[in-house]
C-alpha cells in the first residue's frame, strides 16, 4: 500500500462493520461514526432482568460463498452460532409445522455480540447524529453532527445508512441522492415479551401470513440465551404502516392478541413487555446496486437497501463499497 487513507464510515449497522473492518485492514485509519449508543444498527438486542431480547434481525442465512467464508471466521470466535428452531407457518386458520434444510445463524449469547464482535479493533464515535458533509478546498470532507460540531478532515467518506437517512449526507453527489431517493422504506413494530412460566406450545419460530403478524419466534430457543421464556413478535409492514403514531400500550394489545391468535392459546400476562417501533425496516424496492459509490469525490454509500434487505446483503454491500474504493486508491 502507497497512500494511508484517514476514511469516515456514517452508520455503525452491519455494512459499515464490514466496510470499515475491510478498509481498516487494508491499512487504512478510520473512524465510524453512529447516532446510538453502540453498533449493531437493526441487529439490536435490548437487555432485560428477563434476558436479552432482540428486536431487529432475528437471524440470518449465508448463501455468498466470501460471506460463508467470513461467518466461519466468527463462529470459532464464538460470536455466532447456530439456530435451528422448529419452525412453523401460520397461513389463514392453520397453524402446522414447516420444517426445512435452512441453516439459520444468530449472535451468540445476543445477537449484538455479532456487531460487538466486528467492532473489536474499530474505532467508534457514538450518540453523535450526522447532518451533513462539507468538500474542504483541498478535496477532503469536513462532517458536521447535530450538535453543530464538526468532525475531519477526511480524504474518503462511506455513507451506510439507511437510504432515507443517506439522503442529506449525499447533496454534493446528485446521482448518489437520487438513488438514495428513490428507495422507500417500511415500518414495523417489534414486540418482546418474557412469561414466568413456559408457554404451552411447541413454536420456537413462525412464519405469520395472517393478520398483523409476520413473525414470531422464541427468543429463549436461541442458543446461550438465559432467563425466562421470552418471545419477539414483529409485525407485517403493512399493519405498522396503518399504526405509525398508535399509543405503544395499544400496539402491545393488538399484537398480544394476534399472537394468542396465531398459537392458539390463552396467553397468560406477560411479566416484561417492551415495543419498538421501526420507522425504517425493510426497504420497499429490491435493488442490485450492491454499492454506489461518486469515487472522484471520494464518497461511497452502502447498505442492506442497495441489495435487498437481508444482514448477508447489508455485509455484501459495506464489502463491495470497501473494494470500490481500494481499487481506486
Ligand atoms: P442499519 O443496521 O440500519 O445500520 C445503519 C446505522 O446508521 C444505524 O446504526 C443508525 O443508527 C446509523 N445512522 C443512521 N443515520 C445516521 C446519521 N445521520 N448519523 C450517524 N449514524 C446514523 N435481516 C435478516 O437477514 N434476517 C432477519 O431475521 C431480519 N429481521 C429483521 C427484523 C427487523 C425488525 C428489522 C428492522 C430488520 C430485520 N432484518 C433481518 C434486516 C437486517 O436487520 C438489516 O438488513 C441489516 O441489519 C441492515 O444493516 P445496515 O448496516 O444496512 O443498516
Ligand atoms: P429465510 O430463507 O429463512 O426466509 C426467507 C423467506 O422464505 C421467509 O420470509 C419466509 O417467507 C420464507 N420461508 C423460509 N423458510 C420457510 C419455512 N420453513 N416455511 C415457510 N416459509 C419459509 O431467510 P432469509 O432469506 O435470510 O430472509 C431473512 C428474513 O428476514 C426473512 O424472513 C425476512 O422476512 C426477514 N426480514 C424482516 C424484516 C423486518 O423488518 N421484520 C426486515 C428484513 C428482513
Amino acid at each position: 500500500m502507497t497512500q494511508t487513507f484517514e476514511i469516515a464510515v456514517i452508520g455503525a449497522g452491519m455494512a459499515g462493520l464490514s466496510a470499515a473492518t475491510a478498509l481498516s485492514e487494508a491499512g487504512h485509519s478510520v473512524v465510524m461514526f453512529d447516532k446510538s449508543r453502540g453498533s449493531g444498527g437493526r441487529m439490536s438486542t435490548k437487555r432485560t432482568e428477563s434476558g436479552d431480547l432482540d428486536m431487529g434481525a432475528q437471524y440470518f442465512t449465508a448463501r455468498d460463498s466470501h460471506f460463508r467464508h467470513a461467518l466461519q471466521g466468527w463462529i470459532d470466535r464464538g460470536w455466532v452460532a447456530e439456530w435451528s428452531p422448529r419452525l412453523f407457518i401460520r397461513n389463514g386458520d392453520e397453524l402446522v409445522e414447516s420444517p426445512d434444510n435452512q441453516q439459520r445463524y444468530v449472535g451468540s449469547p445476543r445477537m449484538t455480540s455479532l456487531s460487538r464482535g466486528l467492532l473489536e479493533n474499530l474505532k467508534l464515535v457514538s450518540q453523535t447524529r450526522l447532518t451533513g458533509l462539507q468538500q474542504t478546498a483541498d478535496d477532503r470532507w469536513e462532517l458536521q453532527d447535530e450538535a453543530g460540531i464538526s468532525h475531519g478532515p477526511f480524504d474518503r467518506v462511506v455513507v451506510a445508512t439507511p437510504a432515507p437517512q443517506a439522503v442529506p449526507l449525499l447533496t454534493d453527489a446528485a446521482h448518489l441522492e437520487q438513488a438514495a431517493a428513490q428507495v422507500e422504506m417500511q415500518p414495523g413494530w417489534t414486540l418482546a415479551l418474557a412469561f414466568a412460566e413456559p408457554l404451552d406450545t411447541a413454536v420456537e419460530a413462525c412464519f405469520v401470513r395472517v393478520g398483523a403478524l409476520d413473525w414470531i419466534s422464541r427468543n429463549s430457543s436461541k442458543p446461550g440465551r438465559q432467563g425466562l421464556d421470552t418471545w419477539v413478535l414483529q409485525s407485517n409492514p403493512r399493519w405498522a404502516m396503518g399504526n405509525l403514531e398508535t399509543e405503544k400500550a395499544q400496539v402491545c394489545q393488538e399484537l398480544r392478541s394476534a399472537f394468542a391468535e396465531v398459537l392458539g392459546i390463552a396467553l397468560p400476562e406477560p411479566v416484561y413487555e417492551h415495543a419498538h417501533r421501526w420507522l425504517y425496516a425493510r426497504s420497499e424496492n429490491i435493488c442490485n446496486w450492491g454499492a454506489l459509490a461518486a469515487p472522484e469525490k471520494g464518497l461511497y454509500v452502502c447498505g442492506d437497501w442497495c441489495l435487498g434487505g437481508r444482514l448477508e446483503n447489508a455485509w455484501i454491500s459495506g464489502q463491495q463499497a470497501a473494494q470500490t474504493l481500494l481499487e481506486r486508491k
